[in-house]
Formats: C-alpha cells, structure tokens, sequence
C-alpha cells in the first residue's frame, strides 16, 4: 500500500519551504532558521465563568520570524487548536507578508476554547486575560494580532482596550481587524476575498480566459467564500456562480445563483441547502465540477492526492489556508491547472491589516476607493510577480510564490547577520 499522505500542517508548511530551499539553493543555517518559529509562548489563562467555576484555557503565541518587521498575525479560538497548525499558519503568515511585499514579518495565536458555548462575559474575560498574557511581546513594534477563526472585531477592541490599560495611553495599532469607529479600516470586512478575486482578474488576463460569463464555485460559504461570490461578479464584471457549499452541504445551478440572494438565503436559513433552483451536490463533487473559476475557501486538505486528478477548474483560487496538499500541486501543475496559493490569494485580509496599522500610526483615515486602489496594485503586482517566476522557473504557481517570499525573508536575514 501507497505511504499515507502528510496531512499535519506545518510539516507540510515545512516540506514547502525544504523544496523552495533546494530550487533556491539555499545555505544550511538559512535553511534551518527558516524551517522553525523564531519564538513560541504557550500559556495558561484561568478564566472565572459564569457559573462561578474558574475554567484553565491553553493558548499559544506563534512569532514565526520578524527579519522584514514587526510580526503579523491572527488569533484563533478552536476546540481542535493544535500547536502546530498555528506554527504552520505562523510560517504561511511569515511567506504571505513577504509575498505582497509589506514590511512585517509572520506570527499566529491561537487558544482551545469553544467560542460557541461561552457568553459575551466569558468571551472578554478571555479575551482580556490572554493580552494580559502576552503583553510584553505583542506591539506596533513587536508583533500585532487581528481577529481569524472564531474571533472578531469585538474581541479585538476588548483586547486592545487591555493592552492601552496595561500601558495607560493608546495603542490602537497593537491589534488590527477593529470595529470602525475605535479604529479600524474601512475595507477590512471583505478585504481578504477581494484580494483574491483580484488575483483572479490577473489570472485570467494571463490565461487569455474570456470572463465573460466565466462559471465559478465556491466550498465554504463564511466570511471569505460569500465575499467573493458577490465580489467575482463585481470586479469581474461578469460570472456565473454555479455551486456553493458549507458543511452541511452543497447546491448547484449550471445556470447560475444569484450571490446577493444565496447570502440572504444562508443568513436567514444558516445554511446553503435548500436554495430555490438548485440541486444537492456533495462537497466533493463541488470540487470536482468543470468550472473556470473554483475557490475552496472552508478547510485545509480537501484537495489531495485522491481527488487532484478529477479537478477540472482552469483556476483554482485559495481563500482558504492549506487546501491543497503538495502530492495534489504536483498532480494539478502536470494537469494544467492554475493555482493561486493561499499564501497569496488571501493576502488581501492581513494586506488592509496593515493599511490598519499605518493609518493608526498616522492618527489619519483614508477613505474607502483609496483603500481598494492601494490594496489592488499590492495584489496585482504580486500576483504578476508570481506569474513571471512560474513561467521563468517553469514550477508550479505555489513554489514561484515560495522562491520570491522565501527570498526576501532570507535576504533580510543575511542584512541583519543572523546567518
Ligand atoms: P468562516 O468560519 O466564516 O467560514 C467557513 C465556511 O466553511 C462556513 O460556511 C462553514 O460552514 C464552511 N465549512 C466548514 N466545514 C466545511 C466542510 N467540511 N465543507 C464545506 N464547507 C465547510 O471562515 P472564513 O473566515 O471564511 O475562513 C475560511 C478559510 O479562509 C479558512 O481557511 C481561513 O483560514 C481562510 N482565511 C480567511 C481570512 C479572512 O479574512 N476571513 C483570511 C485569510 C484566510
């Protein structure tokens, strides 16, 4: 019988980074440095509940590496939280910031928690005991958090709004993903699938693949995945979204959905079946239907070496992180089909993040058109950057995007003296 494919993500993260190494020729001590999390705490937060018990709570604080700038990177709140999928995401937040080319480096936190079972009470108390935790190595100069699964942008102020007490003056760009008006950026909410559909618009300039009417499918209908069905019509200015899904299953119309009333629908409902129109179809077959566009954006590892050779999408861009395991790019690359890599196609999010950061500096805000202009020349340039590797290495899309990421993180590290 074959091997069991590698499916724990930072031993993917790091199989990644070892064949960029080789392509790169990377030195040994490069190499390793590059291969582990400069820094790692791992805490435990005893939180009072409501019922008058005290309940402990194991976090984590990932700071993958910081050689372009402060680190960057989301908090977590999942039951199945592992310490390695956050250093995974702490390396894939290090390759995303150098990809897009802005000047932070990669972090993640995560803590092991069931958000769904706590109460607004539980939740700031948590929220506020795990910044008490880290203070002392988060900051606009250290490392700077943002909301991802499961957080949002209340837990984010409830933080900051820790971490100014503990300093006693203001610090809104300790954390970024905030509510609006204590200083968040507009262009936050739907910046990650907007990044990628951008992506996607250079793809198919590229591809010479005529949009017009181009069908797309989505796998994950959350935050990012109902973005960008809204989002591919409007910035494509065509599209005909044909599948979605979430995890209680999937819907299809060859004809098209309309997306603006498939997110009233999942709203209302809190689920994608049952739509008027469609027929049921299996998250697995969603995956494999014959598509221009397919955007997995739920989970990690659903395209693997079992389903890589039934992919029939000509695009396949990542909003989610991890989607793709690397025995399935090898199978997608030999089949012709084009990924945009996670690590690039849902920049956008940690890329306005950052536009966050500069205009809490800046105690100024930029309006919104301004805010989609600077976040469409950071993706275009990137993606186009990716592009020309592919072609010039002739190397499948998510190892251009490793060379070029890898390189700058190195070449930063060699500046400083550290190897
Ligand atoms: P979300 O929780 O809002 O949405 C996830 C969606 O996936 C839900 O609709 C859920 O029902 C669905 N889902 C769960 N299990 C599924 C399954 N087995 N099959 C099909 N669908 C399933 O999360 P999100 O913020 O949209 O994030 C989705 C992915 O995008 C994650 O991998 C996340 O790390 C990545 N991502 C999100 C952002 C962001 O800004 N939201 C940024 C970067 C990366």
């Amino acid at each position: 019988m074959a091997n069991k494919e590698e499916l724990n993500p930072f031993k993917i993260a790091q199989s990644q980074l070892d064949e960029c190494a080789e392509k790169l020729g990377l030195d040994e001590a490069t190499h390793e440095l590059l291969r582990w999390p400069m820094r790692e705490v791992v805490v435990s937060l005893p939180v009072k509940m409501d019922d008058g018990t005290t309940k402990v709570f194991k976090a984590f604080r990932v700071q993958y590496n910081g050689a372009r700038g402060p680190t960057k990177g989301g908090i977590r709140w999942h039951p199945d939280e592992t310490v390695d999928t956050v250093r995974a995401l702490s390396a894939w937040m290090t390759w995303k910031t150098a990809v897009v080319d802005i000047p932070l480096g990669g972090s993640k936190g995560g803590i092991i928690c069931n958000p769904k079972e706590m109460s607004d009470g539980e939740k700031e108390r948590l929220a506020r005991a795990y910044m008490r935790a880290i203070a002392g190595i988060v900051g606009v100069t250290q490392d700077v958090p943002a909301p991802d699964v499961y957080t949002t942008p209340q837990i984010m102020a409830w933080m900051m709004d820790e971490y100014e007490a503990i300093r006693r003056e203001h610090h809104p760009g300790v954390i970024t993903g905030k509510p609006l008006s204590v200083g968040g950026s507009q262009g936050r909410h739907d910046a990650t699938a907007r990044g990628g559909v951008y992506c996607v618009r250079e793809a198919a300039k590229r591809l010479n693949i005529n949009v017009s009417n181009a069908s797309y499918a989505i796998q994950g209908f959350g935050n990012a995945g109902q973005y960008a069905a809204t989002l591919t019509k409007e910035i494509l200015g065509t599209g005909r979204l044909v599948a979605v899904s979430d995890s209680r299953g999937g819907v299809y119309n060859p004809d098209g959905i309309e997306p603006l009333d498939m997110v009233k629908w999942k709203l209302q409902n809190r689920r994608v079946a049952g739509f008027p129109g469609t027929k049921e179809i299996t998250n697995a077959e969603l995956l494999e239907l014959d598509v221009d566009i397919l955007y997995p954006a739920a989970l990690e590892n659903v395209i693997t070496r079992d389903n890589a050779e039934n992919i029939k999408a000509r695009i396949v861009c990542e909003l989610a992180n991890g989607p793709t395991t690397p025995e399935a790019d090898e199978i997608l690359h030999k089949n012709g089909v084009h990924i945009i890599p996670d690590f690039l196609a849902n920049a956008g999010g940690v890329t306005v993040s950052y536009f966050e950061q500069v205009q809490n500096t800046y105690n100024y805000y930029w309006p919104i058109e301004e805010v989609y202009e600077k976040l469409d020349q950071k993706m275009s340039t990137a993606y186009n950057s990716v592009y020309e590797m592919h072609k010039k290495q002739n190397v499948h899309m998510r190892l251009a995007a490793y060379m070029i990421a890898v390189s700058r993180v190195a070449e930063a590290c060699k500046l400083r003296g550290w190897v």
